[in-house]
């Protein structure tokens, strides 16, 4: 039996995929959570036109270190230059009533920092991955989102992203069988001045920054911990953007039910994001897995094969992204992705440097 897109369509609308994607009430249209959105680089820019295409979701306020650039963007967006904060000032938003949730989309070591202040503001968050550079700030954050109680939500859009849920219940349902081993890559050949290469805005390399879909994904498809957790890392070129961090790392894990994964993160190389999962019954892959769009799913099991090429999503993830939080908001409901999502993930990466000899 071979399914194509529109049989997956139809099990879509049968509720096989969409189950876990919340779907918003009439309710929530009428009043739309208001989201400040800190640190206007690449991936808010994805958020901000993400939020235009919700129905529960609205851009309230921006946070800059550049005035101009901010003053564009609220043109844009429909936000006042009242509402127009630089990092100094951030924590008068606590007064601003338009402003009901903050996204924080800086590089990685100031996640903690503003996601706190956010909290003390009484806003919750929506906080970019990877949580934070290190499992102490990871704590901290998740311990003052409580203390305010505010929701904390990590922005792991491939759990809101149907085609990664898809895969996630043909494993549920056992179409696999018993599943045996992951394999998972992502990496990208990386431009020289990046603050990704510096350590302290980073926290290290591919591994916090894109390895970490991997790590998240071999979880998620397994609904398991990493018990045992072995890694190297390397460099090889001596080409001045590795002085800092690292550029390869490669890294094994056993899972308590016995799944073995393996996964690679580079950033000297160009590596599609994806996984491939072997059960006893067959196997799974979806290639890419974590690009903004066009998941692909092939698979192959007891007398099954799938073929169900990836689409432009229709709601983007980042739409989907804004419209849980919102709808968590709204209806007083924790989050698919919480803090508590993102430490764990800050666990095993402090394994994974541990075991590979790097001080993080
Ligand atoms: P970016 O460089 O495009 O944007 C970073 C923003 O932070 C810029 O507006 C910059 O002005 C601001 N900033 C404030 N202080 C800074 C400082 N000291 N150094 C550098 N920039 C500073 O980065 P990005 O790609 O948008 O990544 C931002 C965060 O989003 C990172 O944590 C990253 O891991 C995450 N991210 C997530 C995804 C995803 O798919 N979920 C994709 C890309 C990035």
């Amino acid at each position: 039996m071979t399914f194509t897109r529109r049989d997956f369509t139809r099990l879509g609308a049968m509720g096989l995929a969409a189950q876990f994607v919340p779907k918003l009430g009439a309710q929530d249209a009428q009043a739309k959570t208001g989201y400040a959105v800190i640190g206007l680089g690449r991936i808010a820019d994805h958020f901000l036109r993400g939020v235009l295409d919700t129905t529960n979701s609205r851009i309230t306020a921006l946070v800059s270190g550049h005035r101009d650039k901010a003053e564009r963007i609220a043109v844009q967006y429909n936000v006042p230059s009242s509402s127009i904060y630089s990092y100094e000032n951030f924590d008068e938003i606590a007064h601003n009533k338009s402003v009901d949730a903050v996204y924080v989309a800086l590089p990685n070591s100031m996640h903690a920092e503003y996601t706190i202040r956010a909290a003390k503001a009484e806003k919750h968050v929506l906080c970019e991955k990877p949580m934070s550079t290190t499992v102490a700030d990871a704590e901290a954050m998740i311990a003052a989102c409580k203390a305010a109680n505010v929701k904390l939500m990590i922005a792991y859009r491939c759990h809101y992203e149907p085609m990664n849920l898809l895969a996630v219940q043909l494993i549920r349902d056992g179409n696999l069988g018993q599943v045996q081993a992951i394999e998972s890559s992502f990496g990208f050949n990386i431009a020289r001045g990046e603050w990704r290469l510096n350590k302290q805005l980073a926290g290290g390399g591919p591994l916090f920054d894109v390895g970490i879909y991997s790590l998240n994904a071999c979880r998620y498809l397994t609904r398991e911990e990493p018990q045992h957790i072995s890694a190297f890392a390397s460099t090889t070129d001596d080409d001045g953007r590795f002085y800092q961090v690292e550029e390869n790392v490669s890294w094994t894990m056993k899972f308590p039910s016995g799944v073995v994964a393996s996964c690679n993160t580079s950033y000297g190389t160009n590596m599609e994001g994806y996984y491939r999962v072997y059960g006893s019954k067959g196997w799974l892959e979806m290639r890419p897995a974590f690009n903004y769009e066009g998941q692909h799913l092939r698979a192959d099991f007891a007398g099954t094969q799938l073929d169900i090429p990836g689409a432009t999503h229709d709601p983007s993830h980042f739409q989907a992204q804004a419209d849980h939080l919102s709808h968590c908001i709204q209806n007083n409901s924790e989050p698919k992705s919480p803090g508590e999502e993102g430490l764990r993930d800050m666990r095993h990466i402090a394994a994974i440097y541990r075991s590979a000899g790097i001080a993080i």
